[in-house]
């Protein structure tokens, strides 16, 4: 059996304007990238690239294509390998976002066909099977270009049941205070709350925010400084009792390695769309694991890619815990509009109730709705 087409197809939703996002900056566009990969035998799997739409997609056919038509789906986790060797990319372009995102969208389609071969979940070819849901957290209160309350987005979280809320910060430590203190207030004592910095302090600045957020019961603080700051993480993560979560800003083994290995993070948070997909977010979950570090992977994709990061995630084995110590923290779910997430789906994934299935399977467990992906298609 082998791989006898490779489509990509990059989607985009305009927010008409209305943009939102981090203390870095906001985006008033929705995009993404899916894979289609069919089998000589008519199997077609789904995959999907979190990376500028067109970008990836000329990755994919001008560097990809080729290599992975005649492909046997079998070989997939030689794919990020064979980037690094040179024989699927040349070795002087296949580090980075870019190649890693198109080679990420390959690899997800590619077990989705594999899911289907077989019979199984993906869940299921990754090691594990047991873990049908997962607690998702609500990913939200974001800054935005109207100014919204940051009281709405909690009220919404709390009236759809969530039990862990992540809210941006990082414009200033009174208004993180701000910021907290009523996201606190709204969800109460018992809602486990994150923040996001999205690195834009400075590590003195981020140790005082995070002193002054002590009180608010933090389950962790992500992204204080930023990704490139790799002095700043070996200062600053040491010093917090908080967890400290980085990684969504981080690509490939190598560069994953360093932060595991000197400890830069408590919590790393590949993105499956983006990290190399399923493989190499399984590689870095097995390093992690040798340091005692959590894997919770940063989910800010359509829906495909948010089903495969659910799969993975049921896929994470304990060790080195055991099941007395809860090591699996809640699953990111954005909760900003996004059709590409929520329309793409026959059946789109709920993460209201504090709940979050993991689809059934075979493969991903998913159906593209064929006629809401025309709606968003880019030339
Ligand atoms: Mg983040």
């Amino acid at each position: 059996m082998t791989i006898q087409t490779i489509d990509a197809i990059p989607l985009s939703h305009s927010l008409d304007g209305r943009a939102l996002g981090s203390s870095r900056g906001k985006t008033d566009t929705r995009f993404t990238t899916l894979v289609r990969a069919e089998t000589e035998d008519g199997l077609v799997g789904w995959g999907e690239a979190f990376a500028p739409p067109r970008t990836v997609a000329t990755a994919i056919d001008e560097l990809l294509a080729d290599e992975i038509v005649g492909m046997d789906p079998y070989q997939v986790e030689s794919l990020v390998t064979d980037s690094y060797t040179g024989s699927l990319v040349d070795y002087h372009f296949a580090d980075g976002p870019f190649v890693q995102s198109a080679i990420s969208g390959v690899d997800i389609a590619l077990w989705d066909i594999l899911g289907k071969l077989t019979g199984e979940s993906v869940t299921r070819l990754l090691g594990s099977g047991d873990v049908s849901s997962v607690v998702p957290y609500a990913s939200t209160g974001y800054f935005t270009s109207w100014g919204q309350d940051i009281e709405e987005p909690m009220r919404a979280a709390a009236d759809e049941e969530f039990t862990a809320v992540k809210l941006k910060i990082g414009r200033g430590v009174e208004d993180d205070i701000d910021r907290v203190s009523t996201a606190r207030e709204i969800l109460g004592d018992e809602t486990q709350i994150m923040v996001d910095f999205n690195g834009n302090y400075t590590p003195k600045q981020a140790r005082r925010s995070v002193a002054a957020l002590e009180k608010y019961d933090l389950t962790w603080v992500e992204e204080p400084v930023p990704a490139e700051n790799l002095s700043g993480y070996r200062q600053l993560t040491p010093e917090l009792d908080i967890p400290v979560a980085a990684g969504e800003a981080h690509y490939g083994r190598f560069e994953y390695k360093q932060l595991l290995d000197e400890r830069l993070v408590d919590i790393v948070q590949p993105n499956i769309g983006r990290i190399g997909g399923l493989s190499e977010a399984r590689f870095i979950a097995k390093l992690a694991a040798t340091e005692n570090i959590p894997v919770c992977p940063h989910v800010w994709n359509g829906g495909v890619g948010v089903a495969a990061a659910l799969h993975f995630y049921a896929s994470l084995t304990t060790y080195p815990h055991s099941e007395n110590v809860p090591v699996l923290l809640p699953f990111e779910f954005d909760r900003s509009p996004n059709p590409l997430r929520d329309e793409l789906l026959e059946d789109p994934l709920d993460p209201r109730g504090g709940e979050l299935a993991v689809p059934d399977g075979p493969g991903l467990g998913i159906d593209i709705d064929e006629e809401a992906l025309e709606r968003y298609r880019i030339e």
